[in-house]
């Protein structure tokens, strides 16, 4: 007879068997997220981009972001072929330091020159960003009404990169999205630093946000961004800080004054607001509308948007020839010794480039 201790029953290790789990992923999503989306064609993605397809724009917006050369080689020619559709839009910057409340005032702003209808992209630049594609819904809930409204399209920044290539994307998102129908383009950038250039080389109106508090308001900010300014808003301006923006905003008055008058004609204006009350919404986008009324009257429109197809034209260059010349084996290959010799003094640093250009050259 078999011993009991070999009966399942008496097992002290049995594990029951329990019940079936239900699956954790929905097994459609999980279908979804392997099965690869049908490649579209250059004339597909016009089609769809210019009929304001926003599923087609977005894959378009992630062809323009790809690194790989077959990506970028569709990319540039959708970009050609969008190019008649873009340009009628009004392009606004709004830069400000981290905390400034950049998105708290890009939700409300949105909300304020969507009430008269058209269609608002959200762009944004930030070089400096780790966000990757996962953090789209982050940037959505940092806009929470803007994003989930019909009519707005916000997409985060180009994953980090050099600043000039995050801007170009950026630059090539606009054209995008003009052709797409959107005549409003807003540009986030973090302020702090070159992407203040970067982005003022893309747009119409330079916002540049400020808080008021600390009482040395002037002193952290660089004379070069305030020149850039087209208008300056001291946000926050609600309860108990009210009347340190209204100060803060005088002095920055103030300071304006002494700056030369700029190329465009116009007095760039500082104004208080809350982006989170609300407050004073109307009275930035006047400002901002006055402008372009302003620009458009007297010629200057057209004059910056021409400075800044020049400007690109450049910087497009100078990218493919640093590309070119530091992805080419040659270089690569002699770059490390001949900054060995730089730095040992058997080379001067003129010396060791001009040979490396030259070999460059040659190739
Ligand atoms: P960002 O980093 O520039 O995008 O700034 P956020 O929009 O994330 O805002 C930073 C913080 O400031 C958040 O806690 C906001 O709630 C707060 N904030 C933004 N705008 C205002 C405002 O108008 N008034 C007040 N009191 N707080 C604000």
């Amino acid at each position: 007879m078999e011993h009991p201790e070999n009966s399942d029953e008496y097992k002290g290790l049995a594990v029951n068997k329990g019940v079936e789990q239900p699956s954790t992923v929905n097994p459609y999503f999980k279908g979804r997220q392997f099965k690869r989306q049908p490649k579209l064609s250059v004339a597909e993605y016009v089609d769809g981009i210019v009929k304001g397809n926003v599923a087609v724009l977005s894959r378009a917006v992630t062809l323009v972001e790809s690194l790989l050369p077959e990506d970028q080689a569709i990319a540039q020619e959708v970009i050609e072929k969008c190019l008649p559709y873009s340009g009628n839009s009004v392009r606004i910057g709004i830069s400000g330091v981290p905390g400034a409340g950049k998105s708290t005032s890009i939700d409300s702003f949105g909300l304020h020159v969507l009430k008269d209808g058209g269609k608002l992209a959200v762009l944004a630049i930030d070089p400096s960003s780790e966000r990757t594609k996962g953090s789209i819904l982050g940037d959505k809930t940092r806009m929470e009404r803007l994003s989930v409204h019909p009519s707005a399209f916000i997409r985060p920044s180009p994953s980090a990169g050099s600043l000039g290539g995050v801007a170009r994307k950026t630059r090539e998102t606009i054209v995008l999205c003009e052709a797409a129908g959107y005549d409003k383009i807003f540009v986030e950038t973090v302020g702090v630093g070159q992407s203040e250039t970067a982005v003022h080389s893309m747009v119409d109106f330079f916002l540049l946000i400020q808080l008021a508090g600390t009482g040395d308001e002037l002193q952290g900010i660089k004379r070069g961004i305030m020149e850039m300014a087209d208008g300056i808003i001291i946000n926050k301006a609600d309860g108990d800080n009210a009347d340190k923006a209204e100060l803060a905003a005088r002095q920055f008055r103030n300071a304006l004054h002494l700056f030369p008058a700029t190329e465009s004609g116009w007095m760039p204006q500082v104004l208080t607001y809350s982006g989170f009350y609300d407050l004073r919404i109307k009275e930035v986008w006047d400002m901002v509308w006055a402008y372009i009324d302003f620009v458009k009257k007297n010629g200057y429109f057209d004059v910056r948007r021409n400075e800044q197809a020049k400007y690109w034209m450049y910087e497009s260059i100078n990218e493919s020839l640093k590309n070119g010349f530091y992805n080419s084996p040659v270089i690569s290959a002699m770059l490390e010794q001949k900054e060995k010799q730089v730095l040992n003094g058997e080379l001067t640093s003129f010396v060791a480039a001009r040979q490396l250009l030259d070999l460059y050259k040659l190739q």
